[in-house]
């Protein structure tokens, strides 16, 4: 043990040690935001180590994102003072990824197996379901494929699946083509994303040979954000912590006030059994706050203490500077006037030295992004949209890792479909069922019954010459990968297939972005050793986050900023109907806001200094603007903590200068509980009425909160009164 090496432990308060220094037995750290849980199980890490109480490869551990396990790697290493290599640390995901390499025989599955995304999940299925002739309008596949991506995190394989848990979905016969589905997939050696974690667990369950070996291998398991584990994640984690002989060094962290992730199976009753499930488990709970200031801590404790459901925490401020900036709440007119004024603070407050790489703009849905994109865009700030929906998403992209799935995968009919007329090779439909026609015949997969079919000069004209051109193609670049390696490769494929000179000769502005796109796809295979790797690699990432050096801005949401901190964060769209979401209100149940709140603590938590809350009083939802009521949880925020830059003084200080609420500097002003109940009256048919963006009109209905106007040039809509000036 290195001289001094005790000193990382001088910097942590008591419990934060007591968590640490409790090597063993189970343990389940219990608290707050910020309060040093992911500090703790990194200590813990080092601590094991330095210790000497395992070898790096002998300790499991969890994390929720891609990002975090990156981090987690970089802390241990500063720690050791030295790079941490071999180590088992990564999400549920990459975890199961790699020990299922290891035992993919036991699932049916060869090593080489691809993980497929999305869109060829349902592409396979829709494949999968035809014979069933479900209607697919009633029943669309993606609904089915959420039912079968549920089983997978309940851990229950078609076997599993009783009659009482078959759905109606599909007509009942959802079991039925999920079996069906999972074979599919084995023919193919293929699995899917809830596939990794369900093949593993079931190995351990039915292989104890398999689970004696990991208990053997893993003598400590850390686990990060247990509250959102779903059931096989946790029943995974018991086969790999409960030994024969009894010993369970497995240690947990989470907060049950963030638990943002019951839709997609995970179950916050997963620290309740904690106890149950190992006997004599500790609890250690961590009340210091490090992370945010008083007020940001003050607004988010208001905030969460709505919740009728939680386990009840204390959390105070461990900073001495703590008293910071309170909230701030400001209404502006409509989306494209928030995505403006978000922008230019963010670019004010970079002027005033803060770096891009400290400001997160956290959305509750996808769709709000693009507003934001396009003023960064506009105004040159760099940013990063976090959650892999950019560049691995992109049509060139996918279309060139088809081709590496192809090359390494003979037998994925998905990844060759997507590539065999790409460029345009005179495969129509006709072509194309003739191809399936004989691989059935001869039972093999798609690409390796085209390659008999050339051979045998089954194929006439130019469809024979084209497809025998790929096949020569994959055929060679297997050839150079084995002499020169996988970069030489790839970059051989895309040009001998022609896929590069169809965006050569394309004349849409797109194309050379696209070509930049590839060449940057081409310098990223040299980053890792083998392309089997590198597909490994998209395939994780695509799930989440991406890595990027230079300072951006980054745009996420809520659920892709668990456990992440910036010094400022932007919160936008707090209205009813985008957050808590118009879903959420739909179904109109308790258990679903309260999700929804605890989506919000997460979102003010993330801040250590600046929380800035938005609302939009009108958001363009498509083509049409549709008025927004502010959200409920901007009532919930307790005064003491919060400024207010009320968007009431906008309809009295006139309705063109919306901005100007921001540009004069905070109006410190309370916000009337309903905005709009002082107005219900005001307006009565026959009114002549302006609206900043519809211009003049005439009310022709009016109820407590809506009136319906008709417009001199732009047809007859239905607003929020509270916006409309009386002329
Ligand atoms: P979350 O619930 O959001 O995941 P967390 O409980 O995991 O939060 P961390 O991210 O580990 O909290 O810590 C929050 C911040 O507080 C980090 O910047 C961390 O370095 C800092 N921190 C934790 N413990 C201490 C301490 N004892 N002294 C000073 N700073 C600390
Ligand atoms: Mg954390």
């Amino acid at each position: 043990m290195p001289e001094g090496s005790g000193s990382y432990l001088a910097r942590l308060n008591p419990e934060q040690r007591a968590a640490i220094e409790t090597t063993d037995g189970p343990l389940l750290v219990l608290a707050g935001a910020g309060t040093g849980k992911t500090r703790v199980l990194t200590t813990r890490f080092a601590h094991i180590l330095l210790t000497g109480r395992a070898k790096p490869w002998q300790i499991l551990a969890v994390t929720f994102t891609n990002k975090a396990a990156r981090e987690m790697r970089e802390r241990v290493g500063l720690l050791l003072g030295a790079p941490a290599d071999g180590l088992w640390l990564g999400t549920f995901h990459a975890l199961c990824a790699r020990m299922l390499r290891r035992h993919a025989e036991y699932a049916g599955l060869t090593q080489g197996f691809t993980i497929l995304d999305t869109d060829d999940q349902l592409r396979l299925l829709k494949q999968v379901m035809e014979p069933w002739r479900i209607d697919t309008k009633r029943w669309p596949p993606p609904g089915l494929l959420g039912v079968i991506q549920r089983w997978k995190d309940r851990g229950l394989t078609p076997a599993r699946v009783t009659p009482a848990e078959d759905t109606d979905f599909a007509n009942g016969h959802a079991r039925a083509i999920y079996e069906a589905y999972q074979a599919r997939l084995l023919q193919l050696n293929a699995c899917d994303f809830g596939d990794l974690m369900l093949h593993v667990t079931e190995i351990l369950r039915t292989q104890p040979d398999v689970l004696a070996q990991y208990h053997r291998l893993f003598r400590y398991i850390l686990v990060d954000e247990y509250q959102d584990t779903n059931t096989v994640q946790y029943l995974w984690l018991r086969l790999l912590a409960k030994r024969p002989d009894g010993a369970a060094n497995i240690c947990c962290v989470g907060d049950d006030d963030q638990s943002i992730y019951s839709w997609r199976g995970a179950e916050v009753e997963n620290i309740l059994r904690f106890e149950k499930d190992f006997p004599g488990a500790q609890i250690v709970r961590l009340e210091r706050n490090y992370r945010s200031t008083r007020h940001i801590l003050g607004a988010a404790a208001g905030l969460i203490a709505h919740n009728a459901d939680r386990l009840g925490k204390t959390l105070r401020s461990g900073r001495d500077d703590a008293e910071g900036d309170k909230v701030s709440v400001t209404g502006v007119w409509d989306s494209d006037a928030e995505a403006r004024i978000v922008c230019e603070t963010a670019e004010s407050l970079r002027a005033q030295g803060h770096s891009l790489a400290e400001m997160a703009i956290l959305v509750r849905a996808g769709f709000q992004t693009r507003a934001f994109e396009e003023r960064l865009v506009q105004t040159g700030l760099p940013y990063r949209i976090v959650g892999g929906i950019r560049f691995y998403e992109r049509a060139e992209v996918r279309d060139a890792i088809a081709y590496m799935r192809a090359l390494t995968q003979p037998a994925d009919d998905l990844a060759f479909e997507r590539i065999v007329n790409v460029p345009k090779r005179g495969v129509g439909p006709a072509a194309l069922q003739k191809l399936h026609a004989a691989a059935r015949a001869a039972g093999v997969s798609l690409s390796v019954a085209t390659a008999q079919l050339v051979e045998n000069a089954t194929l006439k004209g130019k469809l024979g010459e084209q497809l025998g051109k790929l096949m020569t193609a994959l055929a060679t670049t297997r050839d150079i990968m084995a002499r020169d390696g996988h970069v030489v490769a790839i970059e051989h494929l895309l040009e001998e297939s022609g896929y590069l000179d169809m965006w050569r000769q394309d004349r849409s502005p797109e194309a050379p972005g696209r070509l930049e796109n590839l060449k940057e796809l081409v310098r990223a295979l040299a980053d890792f050793g083998t392309l089997g790797e590198f597909l490994e690699h998209v395939a994780l990432v695509m799930e989440h986050d991406e890595n990027a050096q230079e300072a951006r801005l980054s745009i996420m949401t809520l659920h892709g900023a668990k456990g992440l901190e910036f010094d400022i964060v932007f919160l936008p769209g707090w209205e009813e109907g985008v957050f808590p979401s118009q879903r959420t209100l739909d179904e109109g149940g308790q258990k679903g806001l309260e999700e929804e709140r605890r989506l919000a603590y997460v979102g003010i938590t993330r801040a250590r200094k600046q929380a800035l809350i938005f609302h939009a009083g009108s958001r363009r939802i498509y083509a049409n603007w549709q008025p927004s009521m502010p959200s409920r949880f901007l009532d919930e925020l307790p005064d003491e903590h919060i400024t207010r830059n009320d968007e009431g003084g906008m309809r009295h200080r006139g309705l063109h200068s919306t901005d100007s609420v921001f540009a004069n500097g905070p109006v410190i002003a309370r916000r009337r509980r309903d905005p709009l109940a002082d107005d219900a009256t005001s307006l009565q048919l026959g009114d002549h009425v302006r609206h900043a963006r519809f211009g003049v009109g005439i009310v022709i209905a009016a109820d407590r909160h809506h009136v319906e106007i008709a417009f001199e040039n732009a047809g007859t809509k239905r607003l929020l009164s509270s916006f409309i000036e009386k002329l």
